[in-house]
Order: C-alpha cells, then structure tokens, then sequence
C-alpha cells in the first residue's frame, strides 16, 4: 500500500524540476515520484539511497521549506508538494526490506573518526569502493547530533537502527565508545595498518554567552542537556537563549518533559532567526512563547537579567543592533538554557601533530578535503562550523572520491 499517493499525484513532473534544482544533493525527485506511482519502492529507493545514504534522515530533517517543497511550482498558487513524506516512505521501506551481503574487501583499511551523517556517508560509500571501513565513536551509539541531539519526537532513533544494521550488514566495522586523540592518537592509527582517516568530530563545545553568572546551577548548555533531556529537572519557568533549531528543540523538549512556562529569548526579531520557519511554529503551536529584541546581560540567583534592543538604519542603508537605555530589567526564572551555536572539542588535535586547525577550532582542509596532515582528510561540522546534515552529506561524498584517489597508490601492494 502506499501511503503517500495523493501527494505523488499533486506532482505534475515538471521538466525543469524546481524542486531538484535547489535539492543541495540533487536528488531525482520527478524520477523518484514515477517510480512511486508505479510501486517501484525498491527500485526508487535503491536510487534515493545510493544517491543520498542519509536520504531517510533528510526527509525528516531537511530544511525542505528553503529547498525541495519551498521550489515547488505547485506552491505558487496553492499546496507545494511535500516529496520530504514521499521520500521517508520509500527510504524507510527500502532500509527495512533490502537484502545486503558483506562486501568484499580489497584489503585496505581506513578509519573513521565519528558516526554522525558525516562519518556514516564515508564508511558507506568507501566500503561499497570495497574498502575496509572501521569507524571510532567515542559515545556508545552511532549517529552523533541525529542520536545525541536531535530529539525523538522529531527524529525517531529507529531511523538511525536501520542504518547501523546496513553499515554492519555491508562489513563496516563499529567500535563504540572509542575517542580518537589523546591515548588513541592518529599515528597509532597508522602504525597498526589504516592506509588513510577521515576525520568527521563534528561541533559538540557550547559557544558561551560571556557574561556573569553564566556558571550558576540554574544554567544550562542546550547542547548538554539535549543529550539526557530527562535526567534534567529544569523546573516549570524556562528561558532559552538563542534562535537556531538548537534553540527550538532544547525549548520544545523542555515543554516535552514538563516545563509549564518556555520562552525563547532572542536580541534580534522573528524574521532574523536562523531556525527554519516549520521549527519556530512547531514550536509557538506547542506552547513556546518567544520574546524578541532582549540581550542577555548577567545571570542572577533566580532569573536572569536582559536588556531591550533595536535595530538602527546605518548611513550607508544597512542596520545594526544597539542597546535600549535603562532597559536593563530582571526576568525570574527556574531554569536558562544557552543556545548560540557550538565549536568542535579539541580532543583529535590534543597529542596529533600536524593537524591544523583556524580559528575557533575548525579543522583546516583543502578543497578536497585533505588536512593539513598527509592521509588525513575531514569534513562536516568540524571544518565548517554547525551547519546541517545534508551539507555534511554533501561535503563527505566529495570527500569519498579524493581518498579514493590518495588510496590509489596502495592498491596492489
Ligand atoms: C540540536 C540540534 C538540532 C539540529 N537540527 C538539525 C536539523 O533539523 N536539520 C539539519 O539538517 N541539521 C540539524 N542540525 C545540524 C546537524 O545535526 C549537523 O550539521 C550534523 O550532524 C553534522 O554532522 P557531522 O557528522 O559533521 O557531526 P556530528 O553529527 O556532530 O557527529 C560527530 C561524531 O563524532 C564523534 N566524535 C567526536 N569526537 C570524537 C573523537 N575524538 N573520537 C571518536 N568520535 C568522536 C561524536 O561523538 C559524534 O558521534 C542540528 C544540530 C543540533 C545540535
């Protein structure tokens, strides 16, 4: 049965699709939904996955309202075609039902550092080019920010399941709970035979406010506290700081496990906030209230103290943000959650010569995605910052083809 056959039928298959033109890993969306009318979900999903092995996460997780739905021409005069539902329905039934064999190996080993959307996309598409793919992660499940970040109502972990059982199935090798860096360095890596690593640590340090009593135990980083949201009592008065979807999903999971009163505080307005327009009124339908032009100045035993801003029209036409005077006014509270963006952790630079990084900490790489250390190649969030999955996934097929190409030299030896 098919779930999702009005929507396909919404579809007139346009011959410059917009919808794949702004898809950032131009999927064959026209394609994908004829199959699906004609109830090829293998063939399509066969076609989605080696495309785009994330492609059941990214249906979910995507920014579709800036690429694939937003393009529609249907979406012109009425309802866009919403091919995100289309795509989680076939991808979902291809992960479940597909029969996969251990693929054989040509004997060259290469490891992996992190299981997030960048690392899973390497160890895929490297051991399908018949390498063998070990990936390090130092937590205990795979999946980096789709695991430990993005919360369960949003992304439901069993997605994630599929994908572990496909890497396992295929021979990809998982070491759970094992840091690459300061004991494990990369030139024990290397001694022990891996011929090339790929680095893909992501962005997991909190960016700090920098203002007073940001330590106090009212206060919390939203990237922390998304990885256990229920061992956290935060009490029913919750301000957030910040305006990204880390900010809407550490909001609506404390609405989730039991916050009466969450805020989002935010010093520039809605239309300045980087989190999609579904998150924000996902998140106003479930009862987020947000309160904008407000910039944090110290925090307080039992609240916190902001300051009103507005925006100002500079000479030469651009505007910038400056402080209201004698605005500065203390907002009681039980708990305040920080979320204005994160930088990696140096752990795989710590006792790993050669390894360059700029600043904040993001790895240097070259256009293909080579570090400044020979064999090592990076990609995702460590090298560009918090960004979004399918930019990671993007990043690490291109990365994919340069290893191929450094691994070269040690076929046949
Ligand atoms: C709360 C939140 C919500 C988000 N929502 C969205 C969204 O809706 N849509 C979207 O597209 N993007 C979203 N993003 C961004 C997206 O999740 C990231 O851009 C993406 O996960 C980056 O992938 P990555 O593989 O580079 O890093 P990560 O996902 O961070 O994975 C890195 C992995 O490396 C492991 N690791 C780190 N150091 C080591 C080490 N030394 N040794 C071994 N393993 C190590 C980590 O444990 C982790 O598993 C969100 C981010 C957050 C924080």
């Amino acid at each position: 049965m098919l779930n999702n056959l009005i929507e396909a039928n919404n579809c007139i298959l346009c011959k410059k699709p917009r919808c794949q033109n702004n898809c950032p890993i131009d999927t064959p969306i026209p394609e994908i939904i004829k199959l699906y009318k004609e109830n090829k979900i293998e063939e399509a999903g066969k076609i989605l996955f080696e495309n785009n092995p994330l492609s059941v996460i990214c249906s979910i997780v995507c920014p579709h309202e800036n690429q694939c739905s937003g393009n529609c021409i249907k979406g012109l005069k009425g309802e866009p075609v919403s091919f995100n539902k289309i795509e989680y329905e076939i991808s979902r039934k291809y992960l479940e039902s597909v029969s996969t064999k251990k693929i054989k190996s040509n004997g060259i080993k290469v490891a992996i550092v992190g299981s997030g959307p960048a690392g899973i996309t390497v160890a895929l598409e490297l051991c399908r080019r018949g390498y063998d793919v070990t990936i390090f992660e130092k937590n205990e499940k795979i999946g980096g920010i789709l695991t430990y970040g993005i919360p369960d109502f949003r992304l439901p972990k069993s997605n994630i399941e599929l994908l572990e059982k496909y890497l396992k199935a295929v021979g990809v090798s998982i070491k759970i709970n094992s840091m690459i860096g300061p004991v494990v360095t990369l030139n024990k890596l290397f001694e022990d035979g891996y011929k090339a690593i790929f680095i893909g640590t992501g962005v997991w340090n909190p960016k700090r406010l920098n203002i007073k009593g940001e330590t106090f135990g009212h206060v919390h980083y939203a990237i922390d506290y998304l990885r256990t949201p229920n061992s956290y009592d935060l009490g029913d008065n919750v301000i957030v700081i910040g305006a990204g979807n880390v900010a809407m999903d550490a909001a609506r999971s404390a609405k989730y496990y039991g916050s009466k009163n969450v805020s989002i505080y935010y010093r520039r307005d809605v239309c300045d906030m980087t989190a999609t327009k579904h998150e924000i009124s996902e998140a106003q339908d479930e009862g987020v209230h947000f309160e904008t032009f407000k910039s944090p100045v110290e925090v307080v035993d039992g609240g916190i103290i902001f300051e009103d801003t507005k925006k100002i029209e500079n000479l030469d036409g651009s505007s910038s943000l400056v402080p209201v005077e004698d605005s500065k006014k203390f907002y009681p509270c039980d708990t305040v959650l920080i979320a204005i963006s994160q930088v990696p952790r140096n752990t795989i630079v710590i006792n790993n010569k050669g390894l360059d990084v700029k600043q904040g900490g993001l790895l240097i790489t070259n256009e293909f995605g080579q570090t400044t250390r020979d064999g090592v190649f990076a990609c995702g969030d460590v090298t560009n910052g918090a960004r979004t999955v399918i930019e990671a996934v993007v990043d690490s097929k291109k990365v994919c083809d340069s290893m191929d190409k450094y691994l070269q030299q040690f076929l046949g030896n």
